[in-house]
């Protein structure tokens, strides 16, 4: 299957051959057609499978004829994050260099003027996130009466982030004869609802398994002791022939005392997380896509869906508390058809973890081996794969081995959200608690994409972040 096979113009299959792409993956092959007839659309697809380009190709040729009217953006894509629509924009500029669309980028903690003078004088694609896009909205700067393209992307992440609501709302704004086209990992009920109540019989791609995991990756689980999860990491990152690494961790504070213990390690450590400003988050990441950094140290929100090209590992410090992030975090590797590995760490703590992760992806994650310096002290039983789950008592806590160190324990108290649970007489699961941190850090970008004053970003702004004229 070629991409001059799909329908694609000329000048877009130019764009693309510069791109370096040689053929489309399975999700644009399926999709691109179908849209470019201008049909309703829901792609499932695993993370990295490139569902960027299977709406943004066939994109630039319809909105290639039309014309542009002020505060009238003709077509809309919805992105849970900034960091997202900042691809979006980048993947625009690349594809569309041969075409005379403009595009604004709405998102939070940038300035906002800009933006504003983009859309008065019309705009062809408005990539933007739900909060900032509601503010606009409310305030009467924009109008969606003449949107007749909208693209929902990462719906399973807008749902997790807490924007299902605005976008219902924003849905409802927009000329009902549009077109629409969801895309998303995974189709959870409330995403399957939300297709059914604002897309028009819509074709269904779905090009695996929902929650399944890429085959380019190798994965392993590591049975290790919490305590001795630095130095089993800083063995594999210097033995297992890393070149780029993502290493995910299901708390803040976590990511940073990790990312400042790597550092004092020699490593070249990054980090990403929900408490990062916008401007703070965005320079991080470039220094790991420069290779100022070969180490990104990350929380799940905040890396959520980045695409960085040839990451060579992912590891899991932790094992993720939700299931479905398992996917998405190991997903950050093996991309585009290059191959990639995947470790696990596995404590005693992560024991309920992994079989909520090996339950979903439907199999077993293959056990590593460490050489016998690391493997000495390693829980054997957290990764047992015959074993009948064990009792509560034997996963107990390793903080009832050795108490963290004050720091942390105040730290992570400061992490939790206002509402204080901790004395509820039941335990909460960890899911809960996650699901508490996220939403609570969905509220704060909310917040942050709400406020009028846009005091948040002081330096340049840089090329996809500002509007741009793709000519
Ligand atoms: P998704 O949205 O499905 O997670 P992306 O659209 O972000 O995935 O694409 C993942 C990666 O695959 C990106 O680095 C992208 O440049 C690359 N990619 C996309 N389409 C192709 C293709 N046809 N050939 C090679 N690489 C591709
Ligand atoms: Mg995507």
């Amino acid at each position: 299957m070629n991409f001059a096979d799909l329908g694609l113009s000329d000048e877009l299959l130019q764009a693309v051959e510069t791109a370096g792409y040689s053929e489309p993956t399975p999700i644009q092959a399926q999709a691109i057609p179908p849209v470019l007839m201008m049909k309703d659309l829901i792609g499932i697809a695993q993370t990295g499978t490139g569902k960027t380009a299977s709406f943004v190709l066939p994109m630039i040729d319809i909105l290639a004829h039309g014309r542009r009217r002020a505060l009238m953006p003709r077509s809309l894509i919805l992105e849970p994050t900034r960091e997202l629509a900042a691809q979006v924009a980048e993947n625009f500029e690349k594809y569309g260099k041969n075409h005379d669309l403009k595009m604004a980028l709405l998102i939070g903690g940038v300035q906002m003027g800009d933006q504003l003078k983009a859309l008065s004088a019309g705009v062809d694609v408005l990539i933007a996130t739900p909060g900032r896009l509601m503010d606009l909205f409310e305030r009467g700067k924009i109008m969606l009466t003449g949107c007749e393209l909208l693209v929902i992307d990462e719906a399973d992440r807008m749902l997790d982030m807490g924007f299902i609501p605005d976008i219902e709302t924003i849905c409802s704004k927009l000329p009902t004869n549009r077109q629409t086209l969801l895309f998303s990992a995974t189709m959870p009920p409330v995403i399957k609802k939300l297709a059914d109540r604002f897309l028009s019989n819509p074709k269904y791609i779905e090009v695996a398994r929902p929650a399944s995991t890429n085959t380019n990756i190798v994965q392993h689980k590591v049975a290790v002791q919490t305590r001795k999860k630095r130095e089993v990491l800083r063995h594999l990152l210097r033995n297992d022939n890393v070149s780029t690494a993502i290493i995910f961790a299901n708390r803040k504070t976590t990511v940073r005392e990790l990312a400042k213990s790597l550092k004092s390690h020699g490593f070249a450590a990054g980090e990403i997380h929900g408490d990062m400003d916008q401007p703070a988050r965005l320079a991080e990441l470039q220094r790991f896509k420069d290779g100022t950094v070969n180490i990104l140290v990350a929380s799940d929100v905040a890396a959520r869906g980045l695409d960085v090209k040839g990451v060579s590992h992912v590891f899991n410090f932790d094992t993720p508390w939700h299931p479905d992030d398992y996917v998405h975090r190991i997903g950050r590797t093996g991309r585009g058809g290059a191959s990639g590995r995947a470790f696990t760490f596995v404590s005693p703590e992560d024991a309920e973890a992994i079989e909520n992760v090996e339950k979903l992806t439907g199999g077993k994650i293959p056990v590593y081996e460490m050489p016998a310096a690391e493997a000495a002290e390693a829980p054997k039983a957290a990764v047992r794969e015959d074993k009948p789950r064990r009792e509560k008592r034997e996963r107990a806590p390793v903080r009832e081995e050795r108490p963290a160190p004050r720091e942390e324990r105040q730290a992570s108290r400061e992490e939790r959200p206002a509402v204080r649970e901790e004395r509820a007489p039941r335990r909460e699961s960890r899911g809960d608690e996650q699901r508490r941190e996220r939403r609570a850090d969905g509220n704060r970008s909310r917040r942050r994409d709400e406020e009028p004053a846009d005091d948040g970003w002081n330096g340049p702004i840089p090329e996809f972040l500002s509007v741009s004229a793709l000519a």
